[in-house]
């Protein structure tokens, strides 16, 4: 399904993000994954070697332009195209407001909105020069019903469902399309590791009855990549069991 095409998975050394680099492999893609730190790249890298599976990997401060922008044009010296950008890394917050520090705050947007911006800004002029494109992000089912603590990590997918959406307005007429996948609760390491008295509520209260599989949301990045969803942009897609909580 992603035949010749080229694309960036960042976050993509472990989770929702190391699987979207298994699925776009399995379809024929080339892919660059993206990680926070050189261990983490290497280590992933090795571990999809073991699968018979061969990525690159870099570690951009996804917060310095300039980094971004010094790998990207290595991967187009590379590779001669950027097809397909993943914005995925991220991260999270649980705590009430008042044990919320303003730099807590700032970090979660940091990562989570300007990583998106500067990633996405880098990019574009790429797929424009191709006269192609796509911008897939991650938010998640909190941009839809917010959270009861942790105010951070919805507010920052709040905003990738608005730059999602405005992008994909503002460069349609490039070809560019621009989607995002709003997970529900996805078995990755963090979920992995909560007790089973945690995890049985959480498994009631979704109506399909089970936690979602990173392959999930895998699965939706694959199809929101491919020319099966070339009339779609501007969405953000729930993939989630129609948990709603
Ligand atoms: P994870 O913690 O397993 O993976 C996060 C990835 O982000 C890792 O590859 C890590 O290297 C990268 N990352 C973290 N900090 C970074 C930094 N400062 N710079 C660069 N990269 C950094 O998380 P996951 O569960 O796979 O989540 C992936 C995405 O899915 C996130 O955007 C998350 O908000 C979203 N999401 C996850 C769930 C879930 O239940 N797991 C639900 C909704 C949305």
């Amino acid at each position: 399904m992603l035949d010749k095409k080229v694309a960036i998975v960042t976050g993509g050394t472990r989770g929702i993000g190391l699987e979207t680099v298994r699925v776009f492999k399995e379809n024929n893609a080339e892919v660059i994954l993206f990680g926070s730190k050189e261990e983490s790249v290497s280590n992933a890298i090795n571990l999809l070697k073991s699968e018979g599976i061969e990525v690159t990997g870099y570690y951009p401060n996804l917060n310095n332009y300039f980094e971004i922008e010094s790998t990207l044009k290595e991967i187009i010296k590379k590779y001669g195209h950027i097809d397909i950008l993943v914005n995925n890394a991220g991260i999270s917050a649980k705590e009430s407001i008042e044990n919320t520090t303003s730099e807590d705050f700032a970090k979660i947007i940091d990562l989570n909105v300007q990583a998106v911006f500067n990633m996405t800004k880098a990019v574009v002029p790429y797929m424009k020069e191709n006269k192609s494109g796509v911008i897939l992000n991650t938010s998640s089912m909190v941009s839809i019903y917010g959270q009861p603590s942790g105010v951070g990590y919805p507010a920052s997918k709040f905003a990738v469902n608005g730059i999602t959406k405005s992008l994909a307005r503002e460069l349609a007429p490039f070809n560019i399309r621009v989607n995002a996948v709003a997970p529900g609760i996805i078995k990755t390491d963090m979920v992995a590791l909560l007790p089973e008295e945690v995890i049985a509520p959480l498994i009631k209260s979704i109506p399909l009855g089970r936690i979602g599989k990173p392959r999930d949301i895998a699965n939706a990045f694959l199809f929101l990549a491919s020319d099966l969803a070339s009339y779609i942009t501007g969405e953000v897609l729930s993939v989630d069991g129609a948990a709603r909580s």
